[in-house]
């Protein structure tokens, strides 16, 4: 899509997109549980459980990184504000469906892997709370090497 098309998509659009972006908030009732078993069984039925290793489920995870990387591609910073508020409301239903591809290959590899994926997000989180303690951190995108440096 071209900038000018992409312009004319946004003009097209009412003002509600406008809203505080902090609003938001995810539907609480799909569970990443829910989602492995529907890819579970979206696989099963098509019998690509053959198909689906560990190997070819990353890469195909990867390519759809790319997919949603080219959303953004050649966009300027004052497009891309938090909310995406100058997004046409098109465009904003493309990336969630890349970024669906994206979380859906990523549980998919997880199962295939035998990861329990919420536990290790929830596990990750505690240790990134560890590593930037918001006494050191809060306000710099340093990395946590340089508050440990800064410790010692
Ligand atoms: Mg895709």
């Amino acid at each position: 899509m071209t900038p000018e098309e992409r312009k004319r998509r946004r003009d097209d659009d009412d003002d509600d997109k406008k809203e505080d972006p902090r609003a938001f908030a995810f539907d609480a009732s799909v569970s990443l549980e829910s989602l492995r078993l529907a890819q579970a069984d979206f696989a099963t039925a098509r019998d690509w459980d053959q198909f689906h290793t560990p190997r070819n489920v990353l890469l195909a995870m990867v390519g759809e990184v790319g997919e949603l990387s080219e959303l953004f591609q050649w966009r300027g910073d004052d497009e891309c504000s938090v909310g995406l508020p100058q997004w046409s409301e098109h465009d904003k239903t493309h990336l969630g469906e890349e970024m669906a591809d994206v979380l859906l290959y990523l549980v998919r590899l997880a199962d295939q892997c035998s990861v329990d994926l919420p536990t290790a997000a929830r596990r990750k989180l505690e240790k990134n709370k560890q590593k930037y303690p918001p006494e050191l951190c809060k306000g710099s995108a340093a990395k946590y090497t340089e508050y440990q440096t800064k410790n010692e």
